[in-house]
């Protein structure tokens, strides 16, 4: 099987994994399917703490730009992962009148399905709902994947100057639509719409008022809406094209890329 392939079929299976059902032969060769286990909320806390201090961002990095310029969404979602992560708090269970805790919004245990994980890395790319498991499991799996970073960047070079170009009043839905549209991107709409958060996640699509987890920790259970009906979450939501791309994020990741930061 060639690598595609077995891309293609990892694809596959992992869209056709249902809970508590089989498992496919060629997920569990491929590492992505350990036994699903319930963990307590505080050493899942620790499991993403330990995570954290091993990432090596540069790495990170250089996976991402492999997963933009060969679509590939599960080398993308660490920079999501790690973005979260950044300003993540040691803290215990935190309960007052919820079941979730008050802090990250997990709950006491924590029900890790490592085929579900893998699901949302592959056909999402990043973090979803600042999952802890995945924050944890994201950066876990980059520090074991190798990155073999593209020689030229020209798919982020074009996404990045789509975004420059978006008028002021653009919302994230334009700018989906404006990724889906641009020549050489194979995103699904759940991957594209991904990728719009990650930039949210990491500082690069925010506001001077919803900065990005980059900047500043939020529980994603009890952050803003721009509206009852969005459904974009925090805090790409509320960023508009007058707002850019913030150029201290920009180069916080991507400063040894001079190609990708503006000229
Ligand atoms: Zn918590």
């Amino acid at each position: 099987m060639t690598q595609s392939e077995q891309l293609a079929a990892i694809r596959q299976a992992l869209k056709a994994y249902r809970k508590g059902g089989p498992i496919d032969p060629v997920l569990k060769d491929a590492g992505l399917a350990p036994d699903a286990r319930d963990i307590s909320h505080d050493d899942a806390v620790q499991w993403l703490l330990k995570a954290r201090a091993e990432a090596d961002k540069a790495h990170i990095v250089r996976m991402f730009l492999e997963g933009v310029e060969n679509n590939r969404a599960e080398l993308r979602a660490a920079l999501s992962a790690l973005a979260s992560a950044t300003h993540f708090p040691d803290h215990p269970f935190t309960v007052t009148n919820q079941y979730n805790c008050q802090v990250c919004s997990a709950f006491d245990p924590l029900e890790v399905d490592f085929v579900k994980l893998n699901r949302i890395r592959y056909q999402c790319g990043s973090v979803l709902s600042g999952d802890i498991a995945q924050i944890a499991y994201f950066l876990q799996q980059a520090a074991a994947t190798e990155a073999s970073p593209p020689a030229t960047l020209p798919l982020l070079s074009s996404i990045f100057q789509m975004i420059r170009e978006l008028p002021d009043n653009a919302r994230p839905k334009d700018l989906l639509k404006s990724l889906r549209k641009l020549k050489g991107v194979k995103m699904t709409d759940e991957e594209a719409r991904s990728f719009i958060e990650l930039l949210g996640h990491c500082g690069i699509l925010q506001t001077p008022e919803h900065p990005g987890l980059l900047q500043r920790f939020t529980n994603q259970g009890l952050s803003p809406s721009s509206s009852r009906s969005s459904d974009w979450s925090y805090p790409v939501d509320f960023w508009r094209g007058e707002y850019g791309m913030n150029s201290k994020a920009m180069t916080y990741w991507f400063g040894e890329y001079p190609e990708l930061l503006a000229q």
